[in-house]
C-alpha cells in the first residue's frame, strides 16, 4: 500500500481499538490521549517504509515517509535501509536470495514492532519530557505527511516540521506520564503491525515471522497469493480501502465522543427514561 493508505489504516485501527476498549472493557481515555495515540499509531503505520531510501545527495526518491523532514529524513531512510540490509545479509540462510536493498526486510518483522514499542516506552520513561517531545515530533510528522498528503505536499517539509513541533510541545506539556508513556509505545507498535498487515495483502508479502526459519529460509516472504493481491495504488486500495478506513475512523470517533457531548448537554437520547 502507499503511504496515505498505511497512515489511514493505523489511525482507523487505533480509533476502533479505543472505541472497543471503551465500550467493552470500560477503559476510557481523554480526548488528548485518543488524539495522541491516533497520531502515533498513524505515524507508526508509516515507519516501516523508512527503509526505502532515495538519493540523499540529490534530495530525490524515497517513500512518502522519507520525505517528511526533507533531506534529514531521506538520510535517516538511507541509514535504516542499509542497516536492514545488514541484518538481512548477516542472518540469511543459503536458500534466502541475495539482496542489495534492505526494503521490506528487518523493519517488516514482528520483532521490529516489539522493539519499536519497547524502545519508545523505555525512552519516554528514562528521559521524560524531552524524549516525549522527540517521539511525538517525529511520529506526528510522519502522521501529518501520511494523513494529509496533499496538504503536506503543498505546504512543504518546513511547515510539516513546525506543525509537528507544536503538536509535540503541547503533548509533552499535557500528557500524564503514568498511562501516557506506555500508550506512546503501544501505539507505535500497533501502527507498525498494521503496516505489516497492509503489506501482506499486496504482492510479494513480508518476512513477518523472521527469525523463525521456514523451509530452510530465514526470510520467508508471507502474504496472500500474488493473484489475489491488492494492486499498490490501484482502485481497491485508493477507493475501497481508504474509504473503509475513513468510515471506521469517523464511526469510532462518533462512538467515543458523541455520548459524552450529549450527556454534557443533558441530551440523553440513547436511554429512554
Ligand atoms: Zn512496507
Amino acid at each position: 500500500m502507499m503511504g496515505p493508505s498505511h497512515a489511514l489504516s493505523g489511525a482507523a485501527a487505533w480509533l476502533a481499538g479505543s472505541w472497543a476498549l471503551d465500550q467493552f472493557a470500560y477503559v476510557s481515555q481523554t480526548p488528548l490521549e485518543v488524539a495522541v495515540g491516533t497520531a502515533i499509531c498513524a505515524g507508526g503505520a508509516l515507519l516501516p517504509d523508512l527503509d526505502m531510501s532515495g538519493k540523499v545527495t540529490r534530495n530525490q526518491g524515497g517513500a512518502t515517509v522519507a520525505r517528511t523532514f526533507g533531506v534529514a529524513s531521506l538520510f535517516v531512510a538511507e541509514v535504516v535501509e542499509k542497516f536492514s540490509l545488514g541484518v538481512y545479509t548477516a542472518t540469511k540462510l543459503k536458500r534466502d536470495p541475495r539482496r542489495d536493498n534492505g526494503h521490506r526486510t528487518f523493519t517488516h518483522t514482528l520483532p521490529f514492532c516489539a522493539l519499536l514499542a519497547w524502545g519508545t516506552t523505555a525512552l519516554a520513561d528514562s528521559y521524560g519530557y524531552w524524549a516525549v517531545i522527540g517521539i511525538v515530533f517525529f511520529m506526528s510528522g510522519l502522521a501529518l505527511r501520511g494523513l494529509f498528503d496533499d496538504w503536506a505536499e503543498r505546504a512543504g517539509w518546513v511547515i510539516v516540521t513546525l506543525s509537528s513541533a507544536a503538536i509535540a510541545w503541547f503533548t509533552a506539556a499535557n500528557l500524564p506520564s503514568d498511562r501516557g508513556y506506555p500508550l506512546l509505545g503501544l501505539a507505535a507498535g500497533v501502527g507498525c503491525f498494521v503496516h505489516i498487515l497492509g503489506d501482506m495483502i499486496t504482492k510479494n508479502g513480508v518476512p513477518i515471522l523472521w527469525p523463525i526459519p521456514i523451509r530452510r529460509r530465514m526470510w520467508m516472504m508471507i502474504g496472500i497469493p500474488n493473484s489475489m493481491a491488492v494492486k499498490v495504488g490501484g482502485k481497491v486500495e485508493v477507493v475501497v480501502l481508504r474509504t473503509a478506513f475513513t468510515v471506521i475512523s469517523l464511526l469510532s470517533i462518533g462512538g467515543l465522543f458523541v455520548p459524552g457531548v450529549l450527556e454534557r448537554f443533558n441530551l440523553d437520547v440513547w436511554a429512554s427514561k
